[in-house]
């Protein structure tokens, strides 16, 4: 028997392997597995070379489970003793603390640095014991042992098959790995696209009401994943079925790409569009990452662009450098490789499907969009090529890509400065009359109801030449697509809509969070007596502060409103002449005085233009104080008559409602009262 220290400049590594890999203990199994399966694989290149001779029998690796230990067996081409000394004993530590001290937080990369694979035996096991015949003919049997300190122990055994058996002895604290469950769920998630069979315990068959064992072994995984196919051989239902063994809760995704490159990487693997429900969270770390088929973990970022981060599937490559930290990775090039390639395969196939099967691909448009628009908000090159299929949709449910929409609306939509003006409409219900009303100009109006549809719209303005988005409802329809100069608004004199603004003020109900400017405009016989604009740039500013952190100051303004009356509306009109009747007695004096106070105030204004403030009489200094407050109070008595007699016309309140109404603003209490004035008005 042979004794010795392990090669470690560290005083002791194995407290340090428990303390800082302590969160990610379970990927002992993983390694000790993932060596065994090396083991196997070495022995058959060795066999296929003609450097093995013997019989490779099964070489099912066998995961067991005793009172205090976990055993992974293998038939694999085992050790020496020499071997056991030179890869097991000699872990080579150059600048060990340091490392540890940097990547302390990081299980994988303190792994892979230093080769500790098997040395993670350690987190979970008081004792580990490696005993293991090699390949070669006439080979003895040895048995190391060693109990987490750096001595151990080498000595001949008997062993009566080839290859290696890893005895843990689970520590005290580490009792949960005993179970079957736990250990079944961890042979699952890692080890469940092995290359070699993988077997835990035996079958189990239901009898007489009891499961029972049975003689064959439970292998747990699949040694040929549909990703290690050749694309040629499968059919849409094999990845379908794949797609439903890896994720059995989702939808039938919509279309799957087969990655295979050999040059100037590896990298194998199918990602699939999945169906997303709408407007539930979108699930990132769905995408699989295994390393030659060991499941290494489910968190791609930094490996594949962000946006593609949101769809579903399997990556397999030896050269992602799985054990450094993330930022690393980030600047790796062939990391940087991997993420291009799988960008333009990702658009190369969505610009096939598009130009060989347009009508397929509109038809999954609304499910594909939130994926295309993440790409082409986030990556520069992504845009770059998704603009020729990327899609608009407009609110009869056609589409267009970006050109064919600026060929259609070119000609109709161009406004005085020669800019293109979209218009959209984000709620086909809620803007229905807006909608309508720019239809019946001739009009094409988009429909942009999406998740990132908000930033879409402003991605679009910079990337597209001279154009603008503008919401139908952000003015009325003459509005939206400024032509020629506005001319003066002759029909309205400035007395007449100041009257019907106060009128209608007087009557909007109280609404939490929201302010509304009452103005009149000519709009023509044919428009809707009332309308409710908001303008696009302070919506914007609105919309931008709830997903942008910094703008709360847009946030916590209320919402801006424009109520506008159609002064051409005979409804509009039958208000003012009635006001007229039912007000002229009762305004005509103080409308009067107040012209008289404002020809006096005036005049004196006159006589002060020029003058220096001492020179003016203190007289008359109160007389234009008395005077501007006699002015404020005739105005309040004006008000208060004109809105006295508004609160008496229903048509006043109707009017509102209905614009209110046509928005989804009207609720509650006021939305109760609009009922019954309806009521009241049928009779
Ligand atoms: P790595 O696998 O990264 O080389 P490990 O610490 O896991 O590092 O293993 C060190 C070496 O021990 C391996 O390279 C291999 O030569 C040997 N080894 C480990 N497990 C086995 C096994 N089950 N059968 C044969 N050799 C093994």
């Amino acid at each position: 028997m042979q004794k010795g220290n392990i090669g470690v400049t560290t005083e002791n590594i194995f407290p340090v392997i428990k303390k800082f890999l302590y969160s990610d203990h379970e990927i002992f199994l993983r390694e000790l597995v993932s060596n065994a399966v090396d083991a196997t694989q070495k022995l058959k290149t060795l066999a296929s070379m003609g450097d093995f001779k013997g019989e490779l029998g099964n070489l099912t690796i066998h995961v067991s489970l005793g009172k205090d230990t976990i055993t992974v067996s293998d038939s694999g081409l085992g050790l020496t003793a020499e071997e056991i000394d030179k890869y097991i004993n000699q872990i080579a530590f150059s600048g060990a603390n340091d490392f540890l001290e940097k990547y302390k937080n990081d299980a994988n990369a303190i792994i892979g640095h230093f080769g500790l694979g098997f040395y993670s035996a350690f987190m979970v096991a008081k004792k580990v014991e490696i005993i293991t015949k090699s390949y070669q003919e006439g080979a003895q049997a040895v048995k190391w042992t060693c109990d987490g300190s750096p001595e151990f122990t080498i000595e001949e055994t008997d062993k009566a098959q080839r290859g290696t058996d890893i005895v843990l002895y689970v520590d005290d604290d580490c009792k949960e790995f005993l179970e079957e469950a736990r250990i079944s769920a961890l042979l699952k998630k890692y080890c469940r696209f092995l290359p070699v069979p993988v077997a835990f315990g035996k079958k189990k068959e239901w009898k007489d009401g009891k499961q029972v064992e049975t003689a064959e072994d439970n292998v747990i995984n699949d040694t040929t994943p549909l990703w290690t196919r050749k694309p040629s051989e499968l059919k849409d239902e094999d990845y379908k079925k794949f797609y439903s063994e890896l994720y059995p809760m989702a939808d039938e995704p919509l279309f799957w790409i087969h990655l295979n490159v050999d040059y100037p990487f590896h990298l194998t693997g199918i990602l699939y569009f999945p169906k997303v429900k709408s407007n539930i969270e979108l699930n990132k770390n769905k995408i699989q990452l295994y390393c030659n088929q060991v499941y290494v973990t489910d968190s791609v970022e930094g490996i594949v662009p962000d946006f593609l981060t949101l769809l579903h599937g399997v990556l397999d490559s030896p050269d992602i450098p799985l054990n450094v930290s993330r930022s690393y990775l980030q600047s790796d090039s062939n990391v940087k490789k991997i993420s291009t390639y799988i960008t333009k395969k990702v658009s190369d196939r969505l610009q096939s499907i598009f130009k060989n099967d347009r009508k397929q691909f509109e038809e999954k448009w609304n499910d594909l969009k939130i994926f295309i628009d993440y790409g082409m908000l986030t990556q520069e090159d992504f845009y770059e090529r998704a603009k020729d299929f990327a899609l608009l949709t407009d609110t009869d449910s056609k589409y267009y890509t970006f050109d064919e929409y600026k060929t259609l609306v070119k000609d109709n939509q161009t406004d005085k400065d020669g800019t293109l003006i979209y218009l959209y409409a984000n709620n086909k219900e809620e803007q229905y009359s807006y909608i309508d009303a720019a239809k019946n100009k001739g009009y094409n109006v988009l429909l942009m109801d999406g998740q990132l549809d908000i930033a879409v719209v402003s991605m679009l303005e910079q990337k597209l030449e001279k154009t603008r988005f503008t919401r139908v409802d952000s003015d009325v329809v003459d509005n939206l697509i400024v032509k020629e100069e506005l001319k003066g608004e002759e029909s309205l004199d400035a007395s007449h809509e100041e009257v019907l603004s106060i009128l209608f003020k007087s009557q909007m109900p109280h609404m939490e969070k929201a302010e509304f400017h009452v103005s009149a405009r000519p709009l023509g016989e044919g428009t809707a007596p009332v309308l409710i604009t908001q303008s696009e740039y302070m919506r914007r500013m609105k919309e931008m502060a709830n997903i942008q952190a910094g703008m709360s100051f847009y946030g916590d303004m209320p919402d801006m409103y424009s109520l506008v009356l159609n002064a051409d509306h005979k409804l509009i009109k039958g208000v003012l002449e009635d006001e007229d009747k039912a007000c002229a007695s009762s305004l005509t004096p103080v409308q009067t005085e107040m012209e008289q106070v404002d020809s006096r105030r005036k005049d004196l204004r006159k006589q002060h233009e020029g003058k220096k403030e001492e020179e003016i009489p203190t007289a008359e200094k109160d007389e234009l104080e008395a005077l501007d407050k006699k002015w404020n109070d005739l105005k309040q008595q004006r008000e208060n008559i004109l809105s006295g007699y508004a609160a008496q016309n229903k048509v006043v309140r109707q009017l509102i409602d209905l614009a209110l109404l046509q928005n989804g603003m009207l609720k509650g209490e006021a939305l109760n009262n609009f009922v019954k004035r309806s009521v009241e008005l049928i009779k």
